[in-house]
């Protein structure tokens, strides 16, 4: 392809996108293909001779997108939102069209400089301590892959603080403290590195919250017990259901554990710091006080294409004494002066993208203003959800209390008392019943390709999650949203009242037999 087949090709491929764009409504949110689809329209073997341009851009079309699930569909609520917009498909573009290693600052300077001031940006937009700012030259922000990618960082770091505080201790008495509503994340980084992980519990009765008591108990029996804990990956906003630890009253006992790392997983809803009307509620205080790294991704619910998870430490040596890694070739004379970032040494891999021109884009093109109204549109669509869910006169319930942009919800006990409890109601409120009957409800959900959900379990009760997030959501997709949850609820509660009818009639006729 030379240069003006390219420009042609590019301008075709932004037809494309901007086809696809117009015409996402109208398409399934999920694909309906079955495994192993695409091995029928690609060959084993790549090409001998080069194809033409136009016939790949055609098999695009007909063969990868019908195996695509429509994150950014306005019909999309499952897991979290994933980020895209138009200035960040064009950074990216922009991107692509010089990549570099961006290891050193001299690999490219604009690559370091724009990451260490959009980091800066972020921060100013999230209202975070001076100290996380690069300019403060003491901590710093750098962008990294996922908020894996950051707590798996932020542990490294913590470990190799605490052996350098505690040489004597045995790296097997080291302790990851994660909760059991904290993302797998933590779990992975256990088994990454070889660390035992306490999932420390917590329950409904706490809203899902860490509690300082907890902790402390948790602290003080592994300390008898021998062991060492030397991170708490604390988390704002559970993937479950948006939960919060209670950062107030972690960070009156971490006063007394000055080893203890707090990392601060608010990957989903940190970025609703940028509204300070939710700052206090989230403990904005609290984090800024406390947390020795916090890391928030701008590809969930940020507005900045995947990926680009962005992660602060209060300290920035402690990345470096952790990290650095500078064989012969990697030094440079401004490296050596201490004059510039080298963020290599800030985290895992050795190479990284340019990323932070999809944030300088982004945020240049929404303005703090804009990327407000967005975060507070989708919370304002939730709050529609709530009356919606509210109005089902006991047919769905809210689990727990919406968090931000998420709910949670189930067929609700209620919905079930009329017609069944005249029948011997084999146990119908318990647990176990509501959890096969949500299931069902579930499963009917799942097999639709107008909608998109998926499902979680809190304090043992099978729930659906509702995430908003996608940009071209609107009320009108809420309320027909709403519509197919009451559609597919009120089969699934019909399903088990002509059930119930027929077994009753079994019975009447004496004809039901064992094991029915
Ligand atoms: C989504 C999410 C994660 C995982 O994010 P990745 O960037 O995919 O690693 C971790 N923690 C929380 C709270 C999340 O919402």
């Amino acid at each position: 392809m030379d240069i003006e087949q390219f420009r042609k090709a590019g301008y075709n491929a932004i037809d494309r996108i901007c086809d696809y764009y117009y015409n996402l409504q109208s398409m399934p949110v999920k694909s309906s293909v079955s495994p192993g689809y695409l091995a029928q329209h690609i060959p084993t073997n790549p090409p001998e001779q080069g194809e033409p341009w136009q016939q790949i851009l055609d098999d695009y079309t007909e063969h990868i997108i019908p195996g695509l699930t429509h994150w950014q569909h306005p019909s999309f609520y499952g897991y979290f939102p994933t980020a895209c917009s138009f200035p960040g498909i064009l950074a990216d573009l922009l991107a692509s069209s010089t990549p570099n290693p961006g290891f050193n600052w001299s690999c490219s300077p604009a690559c370091t400089e724009l990451e260490a001031l959009m980091m800066d940006w972020a921060a100013d937009l999230l209202g975070l301590h001076k100290e996380f700012f690069n300019s403060s030259n003491k901590g710093g922000g750098v962008i990294q892959t996922t908020a894996s990618d950051s707590a798996l960082v932020a542990v490294v770091a913590a470990r190799s603080r605490y052996q350098r505080l505690h040489p004597d201790v045995l790296f097997k008495d080291l302790i990851i403290y994660t909760t059991t509503q904290t993302h797998s994340l933590g779990l992975k980084a256990g088994l990454i590195l070889g660390i035992g992980v306490r999932a420390i519990e917590v329950d409904a009765h706490d809203k899902y919250a860490l509690r300082g008591s907890t902790l402390r108990k948790t602290l003080e029996d592994d300390a008898a017990d021998g062991k060492h804990p030397f991170i708490l990956i604390a988390t704002l906003g559970t993937t479950s259901s948006g939960a919060s630890d209670n950062m107030p009253e972690i960070r009156n006992i971490a006063k007394d554990y000055p080893s203890l790392w707090i990392h601060v997983d608010a990957a989903w809803a940190g970025v609703v710091f940028s509204c300070p009307e939710y700052r206090d509620k989230l403990y904005h205080t609290d984090i800024n006080e406390m947390a020795t790294s916090f890391c928030t991704n701008f590809h969930k619910w940020g507005l900045v294409n995947f990926d680009c998870s962005a992660f602060w430490v209060r300290d920035r040596s402690l990345l470096t004494e952790a990290l650095d890694i500078t064989p012969p070739f990697l030094r440079t004379k401004e490296g050596d002066s201490g004059q510039v970032v080298d963020y290599r040494n800030w985290h895992l891999a050795l190479g990284r993208r340019f990323r932070s021109l999809k944030m300088w884009f982004v945020f240049r093109t929404y303005g703090v203003d804009g990327f407000q109204g967005y975060i507070r549109r989708c919370i304002g669509l939730n709050t529609l959800f709530q009356e919606k869910i509210n109005e089902t006169s006991s047919l769905l319930e809210l689990v727990t209390t919406p968090s931000l942009s998420l709910s949670v919800i189930r067929i609700s006990p209620a919905a079930l008392s009329p017609s069944s409890s005249s029948s011997d109601s084999t146990d119908l409120s318990t647990q176990d019943f509501m959890n096969t009957l949500n299931q069902t409800f579930y499963s009917r959900l799942s097999a639709r390709n107008d909608i998109f959900l998926t499902q979680t379990i809190l304090n043992g009760a099978f729930c659906i999650r509702f995430s908003i997030g996608a940009e071209l959501t609107t009320e009108d997709d809420i309320c027909r949203a709403v519509d197919t949850l009451i559609e597919e609820a009120k089969n699934v509660v019909e399903e088990l009242r002509v059930k119930n009818d027929k077994t009753e009639q079994s019975i009447a006729n004496g004809s039901v037999s064992a094991g029915v």
